[in-house]
């Protein structure tokens, strides 16, 4: 397994990065990582690897190219980022069903052993998530479907889209559904930040200034969770691995906050307190959203366990020094 080619689709992105790294670090020889943005742009590149920049996945030939003897693929290529950019960019993010619809062609055209698509806790349907004390989303919450509008229904349909390729023509997919992902080596800034980043940007911003404010989106009454990179590229792959697992499953942490007490947990790590305005015109998304992890400890024995604190002590540091530092996240994150 380990002489065989994956590929690995968005590798110039948040996740993508990590997943490369971690496949590298378990000695795989053959990896090819694809990207639409140019390589210096990566969040992270690597040496050894076979790096297909500037590739426009929409497009069937690209698709093509990337999936050339590939063994196992990863789709984590879309245009996305948090809630302020998919709200507002509800056509690019839709187009993204170019990139997994043209994958699944490919991928079937060259006899792809098994391909894994990233979905999202956007399927949910929106009348579950008008709650703040929601109890968790089960897998079937997703039904019937009232996702996200324009990000969400990409995700949806993108899932069913594997599910037929896999009933129809026999080609394996897997299919997480990721609940708020955070880490260092993520976005931070630029309008695609999600809540962790962004509040921590925030709050690094306020300390350094010396103008203890902060704005919130929405009552900061709202719930989510958040997982930590390292539980999701773990899960990831053995949800890829897994031999039973042929539906769409949740991949994300259990431990439900308010975005309020995200903020005072960010204080509490900079060791600071802000007057917080509130702003009830920004985009919140939904009132109430926490993974439910009863399939996923049933298949695996595992769920997403790392603690918000302990990955939000690692996030805060890394985008406190990216900041102090004034490098260009861009710049800033890229290794060789
Ligand atoms: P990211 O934006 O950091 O990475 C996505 C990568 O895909 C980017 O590098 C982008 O350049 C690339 N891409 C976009 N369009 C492309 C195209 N046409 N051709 C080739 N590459 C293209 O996002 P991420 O956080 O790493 O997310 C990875 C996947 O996980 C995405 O499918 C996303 O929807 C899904 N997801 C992420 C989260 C999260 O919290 N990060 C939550 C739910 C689902």
């Amino acid at each position: 397994m380990k002489e065989k080619l994956i590929v690995v689709c968005g590798a110039g992105g948040f996740i993508g990065g990590f997943l490369v790294a971690d496949l590298l670090k378990q000695g795989h020889t053959h990896i090819r990582a694809v990207d639409i943005k140019p390589l210096e742009r990566w969040y992270q590149r690597f040496e050894g690897v076979e790096n297909l920049a500037s590739l426009d996945l929409k497009e069937l030939p690209a698709c093509r190219r990337s999936m050339q003897d590939a063994y196992w693929v990863y789709n984590l290529a879309a245009d996305m980022g948090g809630m302020g950019f998919i709200e507002n960019n509800k056509a690019l993010c839709m187009l993204s069903v170019l990139i997994n619809t043209h994958l699944l062609q490919a991928a079937r055209e060259a006899g792809v052993n098994r391909l894994f698509y990233s979905s999202s806790a956007c399927v949910y349907n929106h009348d579950m998530q008008t709650d703040p004390g929601v109890t968790g989303l089960k897998e079937a919450d997703a039904y019937p479907g009232m996702p996200e509008d324009g990000y969400g229904w990409e995700k949806l349909f993108s899932e069913r889209m594997c599910r037929h390729f896999t009933e129809d023509f026999g080609l394996i997919t897997r299919v997480a559904r990721y609940h708020n992902v955070y880490g260092p080596l993520g976005t931070y800034d630029g309008g695609r930040e999600k809540a962790p980043a962004a509040i921590s940007r925030k709050v690094i911003e306020a300390k350094l200034s010396g103008k203890h404010e902060i704005e919130i989106w929405g009552s900061g009454e709202q719930t989510r969770s958040f997982m930590y990179i390292d539980d999701c590229i773990k899960g990831t792959q053995d949800i890829m691995r897994a031999q039973t697992i042929t539906f769409p499953i949740n991949l994300g942490s259990a431990e439900k906050v308010t975005i309020n007490q995200l903020v005072d947990l960010v204080e509490d790590i900079a060791g600071i307190k802000l007057k917080r305005n509130y702003n009830l015109n920004a985009p919140k998304g939904v009132n109430g959203r926490n993974s439910e992890n009863t399939l996923i400890r049933k298949m695996l024995d595992w769920e997403p366990s790392i603690l918000l604190r302990t990955g939000m002590e690692k996030t805060y540091a890394w985008i406190y020094d990216q900041i102090k530092s004034g490098k260009s996240k861009d710049s800033a994150v890229n290794k060789s």
